[in-house]
């Protein structure tokens, strides 16, 4: 067992942590404040490679592991979570069409979304479908060569800006669950999508969210990915990995509040000594450290048996997902915490920290949904021996 990273991970990480540095880091507090989407940003992203981190390079992509995806992103997200949070979705979206798409629709759409040109949008959840995302409603009938959408999706991240949907639609009837949804690839621009209002949202900011409503919008079948009834075995095989790049942001985010933590305590004296000479804080930031390794560990994992095609990597990403996320909200308010009254000022950034990680919690699926796929694993076969 090596947990070392080969040289050319090491190469990887600082080519991230250098494009953080240069492009999001000074830049993520007015985002936040100005509710500003960066898109020029994310087209420099693009021209990065980091816009199809894991789309094969016969596409365009960079061909990368899940776990090289995590690398990058957990350096990006020390620069502003949410921009790399929409980074993460983009780069799901562009996989999917990668990988189901058939080819006129992969010369069509992934180059474009792997260079920026286009951004892409993830469409599952509905008003009255969230957690329970195999009762959505938005239906997909079919006429001639074409599909017909209507209903609504909620909660859109990207949503105004994107060129291209990725969305989960029942072709089935209205009473066939999991197994009557597919994954239809819509322009963003097509006749008939409505968009909402920016949602006005305690964190991430710095991307919109918005409904979107389809009413009678027209695409042709060819624009399904993969077959009729497989939308959601798709969508949850896209959210395996888009759960992994979330949970990285998470730790991103863990790493930074570190950092900004022993720097304060090093440099706040108060009763006559610095902060970093009381052993309660000293040992605040050695949970802090001790958690965010644990969380770093189990994210790498679950990548590693993710790219090995472990038929056990769904209830592994959910575990790291519930686990990464819940630590990265929990460090970064510590650190707000070991910042003072200082820490809950906009003039630092740990208030913008705390309110950016809270949304992993709930998003891709709520903490309490990763349990749910945990569990059930746990009490229909052999997994509690597997795990060992
Ligand atoms: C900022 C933001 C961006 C988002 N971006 C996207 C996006 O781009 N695309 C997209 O499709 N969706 C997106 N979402 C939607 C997100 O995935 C959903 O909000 C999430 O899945 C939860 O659904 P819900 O909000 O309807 O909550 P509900 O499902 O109504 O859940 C409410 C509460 O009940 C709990 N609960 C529900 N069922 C159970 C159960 N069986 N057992 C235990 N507890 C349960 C939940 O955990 C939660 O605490 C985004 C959400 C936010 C906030």
């Amino acid at each position: 067992m090596d947990f070392s990273l080969s040289d050319e991970q090491k190469a990887l990480v600082q080519a991230a942590a250098a494009f953080s540095h240069a492009e999001l880091a000074d830049h993520a507090a007015r985002w936040d404040a100005d509710s500003f989407f960066p898109i020029d940003t994310i087209r420099r992203a693009g021209e990065a490679g980091l816009l199809g981190i894991y789309v094969p390079e016969d596409r365009g992509g960079l061909g990368l592991s899940r776990l090289e995806a995590s690398l990058i992103f957990e350096q990006l997200s020390q620069g502003c979570i949410s921009t790399t949070a929409y980074l993460t979705i983009h780069n799901m979206v562009a996989w999917m069409v990668a990988k189901w798409g058939d080819e006129a629709l992969r010369e069509t759409w992934v180059e474009r979304l792997v260079s920026g040109e286009c951004l892409g949008g993830y469409c599952l959840t509905e008003p009255g479908s969230g957690s329970d995302a195999a009762s959505l409603r938005t239906r997909a009938i079919r006429d001639g060569d074409d599909y017909v959408i209507n209903g609504s999706k909620m909660f859109i991240s990207g949503a105004g800006a994107n060129d291209v949907l990725v969305v989960m639609a029942r072709t089935g009837e209205p009473d066939s669950g999991a197994g009557g949804v597919s994954a239809i690839l819509v322009p963003a621009d097509a006749t008939g999508i409505g968009y909402g209002k920016n949602e006005e949202k305690m964190g991430w900011k710095s991307q919109p969210t918005r409904l979107i409503s389809f009413d009678d919008v027209r695409v042709p079948v060819a624009n399904r990915l993969g077959e009729e009834g497989e939308g959601f075995k798709l969508a949850m095989q896209g959210l395996d990995g888009g759960r992994l790049n979330i949970a990285s942001c998470s730790l991103g985010a863990a790493q930074h509040a570190l950092t900004l933590s022993r720097n304060y305590l090093q440099e706040r004296k108060q009763f006559g000594r610095e902060l970093a000479q009381f052993q309660a804080l000293q040992f605040k930031l050695a949970d802090m450290a001790t958690e965010l390794t644990a969380a770093r560990l189990m994210v790498r994992h679950s990548a590693w048996r993710l790219d090995q095609g472990d038929p056990e990597a769904t209830a592994y990403c959910a575990m790291a997902k519930r686990f990464a996320t819940d630590v990265g909200f929990k460090v970064c308010n510590e650190a707000l915490q070991l910042h003072g009254g200082y820490g809950y000022l906009r003039e630092f950034p740990l208030e913008r920290m705390v309110r950016d990680t809270r949304v992993h919690q709930i998003l891709e699926g709520t903490n309490e949904i990763m349990r749910v796929i945990v569990a059930r694993r746990l009490l229909t076969d052999g997994m509690i021996e597997a795990l060992q």
